[in-house]
């Protein structure tokens, strides 16, 4: 990336629409503006000042040819989302005047924009840090209000706060500790317990922020929920009512559910996706099979397993079987049609099952009893996997590692800053501990983007979409 490159890109999504916004970002962004936009106002480009919308045309810059109008909003650097001047063009959102307009924009000057380039502009510029780059994206890709508020915050520098504070101190100790080797005589001796309680206070602090980490990733990545069970017991109508829409294909005649029917949902701010499994049953039709075969890859996968029991045929060996193979996985049991069942047969069922799961899995599981069609039992369903996934829930007010990479970082500064603290308390000479130190502090310089290779910044911003 040229940092005197002007880039352009459609920022909005592809296809119809009521406006699409093309931006336009760097040095000569105003004057690309100049040559592709006429204000009816007739002000110049360069005399409009920051923050400002002009109503006018959009032109090809050749022929002068009115391609349409629009308004074009005006944001001088550094003052703006990549930090450099930028111009944005609203006009109609259909394909080919945002192509037009972008194309006029290529001849003025500006070259097209890579994906992610916009966002990596304002963190090369200092606008925002890498964490909340990626929190940028984490935002466009958000699947449910929680996750949108994991992101939102991460952008607001909630995390990046706590790390920057995290990393200070800990170059504040190595600051005394190089002190102290290199100026013995004047720097009053520096207590070895002193320095452990710091890098102890260090350890719980990273330690706090990776408790989060299993957290903050259901939220951002979401979970899988596989719904299993016998065919004809009722999940696919199981899926509907989570699903409060027909898609799934529900039927009374076994085995028609052959394909894996893949759905997402939004369950208590968690972005579940749900498959509805073929009956996992002994077949010998070739394409039921590979639903089969498939779904016992889904369960096997899954980082939860639904399984649904007909209450009305009971316990039955096929539905041991399932259970069986799930040993120490998440598991909901749910007795389902038991609309079908008197009140007392259902306890009774349900005594059964505890007492089998716990003879042979060693394992209390949550059971829930649903009718699907009526939708009876849904909310209690769908409180009882937010349950087992967040196991007793989760504020996410505080800061939260939602992203794998951020994790990684900080099980590296963990791990060095326990090294260090074993240094301290053994006794060793200090310039060891500064070692160990200086891995830790690059190790969250790299969340926050102070120390990072720049291919991984070149990977960050590659999944990002164009115009961002
Ligand atoms: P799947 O093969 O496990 O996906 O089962 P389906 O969802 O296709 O349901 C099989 C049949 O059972 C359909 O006729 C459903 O209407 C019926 N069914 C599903 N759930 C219930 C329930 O809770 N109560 C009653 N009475 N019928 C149900």
């Amino acid at each position: 990336m040229n940092i005197d490159d002007t880039i352009v890109a459609i920022a909005t999504p592809i296809g119809e629409g009521g406006i699409s916004v093309v931006r336009v970002s760097g040095r000569a962004a105003l004057d690309v503006a100049q040559k592709i936009f006429q204000p009816v106002s007739g002000t110049l480009v360069a005399d409009m000042p920051t923050h400002t919308a002009h109503y006018g045309y959009v032109c090809d810059p050749a022929t002068d040819e009115a391609i349409d109008d629009g308004v074009l909003t005006v944001f001088r650097g550094p003052k703006s989302y990549t930090g450099e001047d930028t111009a944005e063009i609203s006009c109609h959102g259909g394909l080919v005047p945002t192509r037009m307009v972008l194309g006029a924009a290529l001849r003025a000057g500006a070259r097209l924009a890579e994906p992610g380039e916009f966002t990596k502009c304002a963190f090369l510029n200092g606008r925002i840090d890498l964490a909340q780059a990626e929190a940028v994206q984490d935002i466009i890709r958000a699947r449910t209000d929680e996750a949108l508020r994991v992101a939102r915050r991460q952008l607001d520098g909630v995390l990046s706060t706590r790390i920057r504070m995290l990393r200070e101190e800990m170059i504040g100790i190595m600051a005394q500790i190089e002190a102290a080797i290199d100026f013995p005589e004047d720097v009053a001796d520096l207590q070895p317990t002193y320095i452990a309680a710091s890098i102890r206070d260090a350890v719980a602090h990273v330690s706090g922020l990776l408790s989060t980490a299993d957290k903050g990733k259901i939220f951002r990545e979401g979970i899988q929920a596989v719904i299993a069970g016998q065919t004809n017991v009722g999940k696919s109508s199981l899926m509907n009512a989570l699903l409060r829409e027909s898609r799934a294909i529900v039927t009374a005649v076994p085995g028609t559910t052959r394909d894996i029917i893949e759905e997402s949902l939004n369950i208590r701010g968690i972005p579940v996706r749900t498959i509805d499994t073929a009956g996992v049953r002994e077949t010998d039709d070739v394409v039921e099979k590979i639903g089969v075969d498939k779904a016992r890859e889904m369960i096997d996968t899954a980082d939860i397993v639904l399984v649904v029991l007909d209450a009305a045929r009971g316990f039955e060996p096929d539905d041991e079987a399932i259970l069986r193979g799930l040993g120490g996985r998440k598991v909901i049991v749910i007795l389902n049609k038991s609309d079908l069942v008197r009140e007392s047969d259902l306890v009774e069922l349900e005594g059964r099952i505890r007492y089998w799961l716990k003879e042979n899995l060693s394992a209390e599981l949550t059971i829930v009893k649903t009718s699907a069609p009526m939708n009876e039992g849904i909310l209690e369903l769908e409180a009882a996997i937010a349950d087992m996934v967040l196991a007793g829930g989760i504020s996410t007010d505080g800061a939260l590692v939602s992203n794998a990479r951020h994790r990684h970082s900080l099980e590296e500064a963990l791990s060095a800053l326990e090294q260090a603290l074993g240094t301290a308390e053994s006794g060793t000479p200090l310039d060891f501990i500064s070692i160990d130190l200086r891995s830790a502090v690059d190790a969250l310089g790299s969340i926050t983007g102070e120390t990072v290779a720049e291919d991984v910044i070149d990977r960050i911003f590659s999944e990002f979409c164009i115009g961002k």
